[in-house]
């Protein structure tokens, strides 16, 4: 009998049934998927293939790379940072703990941003490039952390410039990877610091996916979140608002006056929120986005006065 044959043939489908059953034990929800992503993960292989050969034979190093894989998820480790890669608005993304895992509800913000500097195109459409206002499009990303929102808006608006800070240096490694990654180090300037710096200027649209978690409430949240995702990326402090807060009153000094600003939030702050950005900006029209799951979601703050009809 020969060596090979002693051992069971490990196949893909073998040990994605495998990892699937452990996943389910650990209590992981989209286990079947899970188990897909990370067997193909390791063998490197794409959908195509993975449903056309089942049968193809997994190797000793990769099983054992899913072994330790399928462990750091079943102590709950996010599937994002086994990876090392995330999808954000269609764009890869490099992600690890020193950033926020992105998220689907922040892809609304990059769209309501595009719509909003695509009216803005529209309104100064024929003005003399001398004309103020005729500028090219500014953009300041607040608390960048990966850099999937600035990374996504320069994609769109390739005509616009963009700021993104973060307060956190590990952070701002991981986004100028990804800037690097996506090429645009000409349009995407990286600031280190704490909200919006005195010397950044001024911009037609302030975005930010703030921290606003309550503080009391970060310890309930999944276990994959509490446990792993910066906390600094997610603590709002008590109540949740102050980082927000400061934020805003911050951004008043840096919108233009035909600018925007679009701030993510928590659904259940939409009242104190609004009635804060009120008593900061009297004369700006607040509206609110929901999200995909039907959630107040995003806040948006125009700071031209709107005719009346
Ligand atoms: N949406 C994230 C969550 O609920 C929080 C993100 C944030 O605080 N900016 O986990």
């Amino acid at each position: 009998m020969d060596s090979i044959s002693q051992h069971p043939r490990t196949t893909i489908a073998s040990v994605t049934l495998a990892t699937k059953l452990a996943l389910q034990n650990a209590g992981i929800h989209e286990a079947p998927l899970e188990a897909e992503v990370l067997t193909r993960h390791v063998t490197g292989i794409d959908r195509a293939v993975f449903y056309a050969h089942p049968d193809r034979i997994i190797s000793d190093h990769e099983n054992q790379q899913l072994a330790i894989l399928v462990s750091r998820r079943c102590q709950h480790e996010p599937l994002p940072y086994l990876l090392g890669r995330w999808e954000f608005y269609g764009l890869d993304f490099i992600v690890n703990p020193s950033v926020l895992i992105p998220r689907p509800e922040t892809e609304i913000l990059v769209e309501q941003a595009l719509l909003f500097a695509q009216s803005s195109a529209t309104k100064k459409l024929g003005l003399p490039a001398t004309t103020e206002g005729a500028h090219q499009f500014r953009i300041l990303d607040v608390g960048t952390g990966s850099g999937c929102i600035a990374i996504a808006l320069a994609k769109h608006l390739p005509q616009a410039s963009i700021i993104a800070t973060d307060i956190s240096s590990e952070a701002l490694v991981v986004s100028s990877q990804n800037v690097e990654e996506h090429n645009l180090q000409n349009q995407v300037r990286l600031i280190e610091c704490d909200l919006i710096t005195t010397r950044s200027g001024i911009f037609d649209l302030i975005v930010s996916n703030p921290p606003y978690i309550p503080d009391a409430e970060v310890p309930s949240l999944q276990q994959e979140v509490s446990h792993y995702e910066p906390i600094i990326a997610l603590d709002g402090g008590s109540g949740g608002l102050g980082i927000i807060k400061r934020l805003l009153k911050q951004a008043v000094n840096h919108t233009a006056p035909d600018g925007a600003i679009m701030v993510e939030f928590n659904p259940p702050q939409r009242t104190a929120l609004i009635s804060i950005a009120h008593s900061i900006l009297p004369d700006a029209t607040c509206k609110v986005i929901k999200d995909l799951a039907g959630l107040d979601r995003l806040l948006v703050i125009e700071l031209e006065k709107q005719p009346i009809e």
